[in-house]
């Protein structure tokens, strides 16, 4: 709360108005000055807007001729912290060098200054309001705590030298509350949205690369093998055009369907028109939001060219779950050779490529398709896992133990605690204070070793940092 502290020479009436704001006598009032020995501090407000007001009453000396060096240390102290000062005079008096000294002070300070001619009730006030202006502290507010009479006008002077701060202080706790929400929100959500998938589920999949890798070829000789449960030609539409089939684990002799996803392929043996074919690579990248378990096809005649870098990234970014298979492996030149070349290629280029599973495939001969399939299904789980939150919480101290958070400019960074909010692609919240201050590669830490340590190869992993500010 903002603080405001009530300030003037002993006996003018200041516990009176602490306790007119405050509503409860906290403070002990006497007709003898300096009565109130101890700071009193207690929660005003009006219409919302609340304060601390601070009783500086007890730090008066008896002495009333000088500013006592006792109160003028105390009062400076909860000077330092408030955020307005009601200075506080008998209008039934006349303005004593004390106050004058006081007020000459204030006038120093940094915090802005209300002034409060007190006793104003009835007409024995008057002489003193005016006298009051000679302080330069702007217009006196009339007064009288006693009574209850001129609180409104306090408040309303009051109120636009602290309103900005309390503005703040609100802001600031609404912030907190966000926090807490969204905590509670991602707890929901990973109790919600996380259940387990199951394996035998269909699993969406879609072809991708560049014109002439393939892919026609691949998807008709998936698609050929006579055991597809929906024809291309019934699912067709500008937008989404998917085949269900039913794929043969020769692993475990067990059926799955795979649901192929709009591919080029698809479209020709529809025989649709020539110019859909000739979509343009982001075009066809359309299919993967649709799909689970993206296969980029690579041309093992031509290698691994920048343009399948960048569909390779576009698949990340999209958060689907990639796997790249070089075809045309029954005509490759030096199969281990260019296999090799590759997967260096791939550990070396974008970090977000590393650990991508790579495969040999022909979609002539149908060599390496079930080793592929087979591991699609596997990639769909690791995309689809959810990390046993003691597994994460334990990642998660050991990692910030190894090498804990920087403090930049000495700013200490707090990461307090980490939460998996979804799955497919596998997405984690980490929550703490000063995050803004994080650097990326600290961040990149984290990506890195939720990836390594958690077990999700090269599944896209999302992370978010959320703080206050
Ligand atoms: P798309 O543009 O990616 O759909 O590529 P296509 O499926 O039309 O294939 C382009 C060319 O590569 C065609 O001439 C295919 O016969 C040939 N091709 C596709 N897959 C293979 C393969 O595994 N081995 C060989 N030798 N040729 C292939």
């Amino acid at each position: 709360l903002p603080q405001v502290v009530i300030i003037g020479r002993p006996n003018v009436g200041k516990s009176t108005l602490f306790n007119r704001l405050v509503g409860k006598k906290l403070a002990l009032v006497d007709d003898q000055p300096g009565v109130t020995r101890d700071r009193r501090k207690g929660v005003a407000g009006l219409a919302g807007l609340e304060f601390e007001a601070v009783d500086t009453a007890g730090w008066e000396d008896e002495d009333d001729r000088s500013l006592p060096g006792r109160m003028r240390a105390q009062t400076q102290v909860s000077l330092k912290d408030a955020d307005a000062a009601l200075f506080v005079i008998d209008s039934r008096a006349d303005l004593t060098p004390l106050d004058e000294e006081i007020g000459q002070w204030l006038r120093e300070q940094n915090v802005p200054v209300v002034l409060i001619a007190n006793k104003a009730e009835g007409r024995s006030g008057q002489s003193g309001i005016l006298e009051a202006y000679s302080l330069g502290l702007g217009e006196p507010i009339p007064v009288s705590a006693e009574h209850g009479e001129g609180i409104a006008d306090l408040y309303t002077a009051l109120f636009p030298l602290i309103g900005d701060k309390a503005e703040q202080l609100e802001l600031e706790a609404e912030q907190a509350a966000a926090i807490a929400a969204d905590k509670a929100r991602a707890l929901a959500e990973a109790g919600e949205d996380l259940e387990e998938l199951d394996p035998k589920a269909p699993l969406s999949l879609a072809i991708v690369g560049r014109p002439n890798a393939g892919k026609s070829t691949l998807v008709n000789r998936l698609l050929d093998e006579d055991r597809m449960l929906t024809g291309p030609e019934a699912g067709i539409t500008r937008d989404s055009i998917a085949v269900d089939w039913v794929w043969t684990d020769p692993k475990s002799g067990e059926d799955r369907v795979i649901k192929l996803i709009d591919t080029a392929g698809m479209r020709k043996r529809a025989k649709v028109v020539d110019k859909l074919e000739k979509l343009s690579v982001a075009d066809g990248l359309h299919a993967v939001d649709y799909a689970e378990v993206v296969v980029l096809l690579l041309d093992a005649t031509r290698g691994l060219e920048v343009q399948d870098l960048k569909i390779a990234s576009r698949v990340i970014e999209e958060g689907r779950a990639l796997m790249i298979a070089i075809n045309k492996w029954d005509i490759a030149e030096d199969p281990s050779g260019l296999f090799n070349g590759i997967r260096a290629a791939l550990e070396e280029g974008l970090a977000q490529l590393r650990g991508v599973p790579l495969f040999a495939v022909s979609a002539m001969t149908g060599k390496g398709l079930d080793t592929m399939l087979g591991a699609a299904f596997e990639l769909r789980e690791q995309w689809s896992r959810r990390v046993p939150t003691a597994a994460l919480n334990r990642w998660f101290d050991d990692a910030l133990g190894k090498n804990p958070p920087p403090a930049p400019g000495g700013r200490r960074i707090k990461l307090r605690y980490i939460t998996q909010v979804g799955t497919r692609p596998p997405r984690f919240v980490i929550f703490g204070t000063r995050l803004d201050a994080l650097p990326t590669s600290y961040e990149r830490y984290l990506l890195n070793g939720i990836r390594k340590a958690l077990d999700f190869g090269a599944v896209p992993v999302r992370l978010t940092l959320k703080s206050p500010k």
